[in-house]
């Protein structure tokens, strides 16, 4: 099957290296990339997708420019957009969003070129345009919503009990996902950051990584069971260059736009089981799967153009995370989902899985 041309889903594969870690256990590389095909191979199974990156090749800007450029484009012109990265914890989603971001560490994930990249076009359009810039940063764990830049519950994971409607933190009310009545999802409750300079953007992508919630697994100690979703929000006025004699004409030389992108580190998709723990555990990962499960049947509705024409009921209430992106996949928005796996064929399991999810979103 080709890559579909004008799918509103983009789906590419990033697969990183073999980890030291990987190394030192003997672990053998299991995955193929075919030169000059976007096609991966894992044992006899063989998938195609719209984009694939290998650990040899192709710069880390190519994924980039491919997959995340034009939806930065897309952004100016009014579109909302939203990138995922998807797959088992250690794949490499954290390295490729950039979401574990530091100042001072050199590390450039997809978010840091993407602040770039916008500030660099925001400087040679100010002069006619005016711009506001919001952003949010906020993490699903249990189907709740945790504010990343609340400053009161800086370095402090909140224990909530699960009860709607109980206070997330003394004197705060929980973070509620709202639709307005044109279809425009809200984050009722949460910090929006208003910024002006790149440094401040970076500044809040910092202070949300450091208080993002992590907790250890059999697979990883640093292993997130959430979903780290940094949004940046881009109102536009854009002063039209007319004459303006007629004051009744005023208002009609101003053009408003505003888009969202939203960058989400979704939480590993390895099952539950795997991560052998305790009950609490087990069920946050079935809950993690839950978001994971509902995102994957709302892209595969929106990726099947004949269920799209049909007018297939697409899923979105199913989760907080598909609630949360509504107004953001499908639509007039595009969406990427960048499928990491690690070559080592001890995870040659789990990698096959996410090429079978993924597989599904085209
Ligand atoms: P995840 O967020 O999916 O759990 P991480 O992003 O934390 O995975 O990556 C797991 C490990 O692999 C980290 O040590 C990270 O530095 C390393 N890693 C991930 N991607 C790459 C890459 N493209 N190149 C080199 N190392 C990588
Ligand atoms: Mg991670």
């Amino acid at each position: 099957m080709e890559a579909g041309e004008d799918c509103c889903v983009k789906v590419a594969v990033h697969v990183r290296p073999l980890i030291a870690d990987e190394k030192l256990q003997g672990c053998k590389d299991c995955v193929t990339v075919v030169p000059g095909k976007p096609q991966v191979q894992i044992g006899a199974h063989s998938f195609t997708f719209d984009h694939v990156y290998g650990s040899t090749g192709s710069p880390s800007s190519a994924m980039f420019e491919e997959c995340v450029a034009p939806l930065i484009d897309g952004l100016f012109q009014g579109y909302n957009a939203t990138v995922l990265a998807y797959g088992q914890t250690g794949s490499g989603k954290t390295y490729t969003m950039g979401t574990g971001f530091r100042d001072g560490c050199q590390q450039i994930g997809i978010i840091p070129q993407v602040m770039n990249a916008l500030f660099s076009k925001i400087g040679t359009l100010k002069h006619q345009i005016d711009f506001q810039l919001h952003v949010s940063f906020i993490e699903i764990l249990k189907e709740e919503v945790r504010d990343l830049l609340d400053p009161s519950s800086m370095g402090k994971p909140e224990t909530t009990n699960g009860h709607a409607g109980k206070m997330a933190s003394p004197g705060k009310p929980p973070i509620q996902i709202r639709e307005t009545s044109n279809g425009v999802i809200t984050l009722a409750g949460s910090t929006e950051v208003s910024v002006a300079t790149l440094k401040e953007m970076a500044a809040c992508l910092e202070q949300g990584s450091l208080s993002r919630a992590t907790g250890s697994t059999n697979m990883n100690n640093q292993s997130s069971r959430s979903h780290a979703i940094f949004t940046i929000t881009l109102e536009q006025m854009r002063k039209l260059n007319m004459p303006s004699d007629n004051c009744l004409n005023d208002t009609m030389n101003e053009e408003y736009l505003c888009a969202k992108l939203h960058l989400v580190d979704l939480a590993g998709s390895e099952r539950a089981k795997r991560t052998g723990s305790d009950g609490l555990r087990f069920k946050e990962g079935v809950h993690i799967n839950k978001g994971l499960l509902a995102l994957g049947n709302v892209i595969s509705a929106l990726g099947d153009e004949k269920k799209r024409k049909e007018g297939v009921h697409v899923p979105y209430r199913d989760s907080k995370l598909t609630r949360l992106l509504q107004d953001s996949l499908g639509g007039n928005s595009r969406t990427v989902m960048i499928a990491c796996i690690s070559p080592a064929d001890i995870n040659a399991e789990e990698t096959l899985n996410t090429l079978k999810y993924a597989n599904r979103a085209r």
